[in-house]
């Protein structure tokens, strides 16, 4: 059976030009800081608030926070701009917004969510849609999917390996695992936190898939 490197993506934003133009003031370009793993994508230096409509603007602003500090609310902007604004959050991060978590695939702004403000030096931007629930995923490039013989879209169960020993006690396959291939994709599969923590994996690990 193959295996796959699995790693954890934290809550993150991607921004449009003109949202970026709103919060961080007009032309404004980001600044890379780490390249990602998947190729000509980067973390930035910048990151943006994140609010809900009853957390901002009516005092008190403290009764949404992801976690006890006020800058837990702050996440991280991923480079390139895209097309639409897509903020990615784990489950529980949208319970504890108070907004509906839709699971979905990266880029389906139209099922996306909404009810974020985003909150940056220059401005504010009030979310209609592109809050998401990342749906488990495998990036393959197209020669690694050839060569596996897995298709664009195609859903496959992934059983985590238990490599550091940590993850012993909660063992842990998924299912409902979405492949997908492009030119430009490293071979490797991303869970968001909960998924994450429920599996116990702390660092990377790897995950062998069932077709
Ligand atoms: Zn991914």
């Amino acid at each position: 059976m193959p295996t796959v490197p699995i790693e954890i993506s934290a809550r993150h934003c991607h921004l449009s030009q003109t949202d970026l133009d709103i919060l961080f003031g007009k032309g404004y370009a980001l600044t890379p800081t780490k390249p990602l793993s998947q190729r000509a994508q980067y973390a930035a230096r910048e990151v943006v608030e994140v609010q809900t409509p009853s957390s901002w603007g009516l005092p008190p602003h403290t009764d949404f926070t992801f976690g006890k500090a006020p800058d837990h609310n702050q996440i991280r902007i991923l480079g390139p701009v895209r097309e639409h604004t897509q903020v990615e959050l784990s489950w529980s991060d949208c319970v504890s917004a108070g907004i509906e978590p839709r699971v979905l695939v990266s880029g389906d702004w139209k099922r996306s969510a909404g009810g974020l403000i985003l909150i940056g030096p220059n401005g504010e931007v009030k979310l209609e849609r592109g809050v998401i629930v990342p749906q488990r995923h495998i990036h393959s490039h197209t020669d690694k999917a050839r060569e596996l013989g897995l298709k664009h879209g195609q859903i496959v169960s992934v059983k985590v390996l238990d490599e550091d020993q940590k993850s012993s006690l909660c063992p842990i396959t998924f299912h409902n695992v979405i492949i997908r291939i492009h030119p430009t994709f490293d071979w490797q599969m991303h869970l968001h936190t909960d998924e994450g923590n429920a599996a116990g994996i702390t660092g990377m690990a790897k995950g062998e898939i069932m077709i």
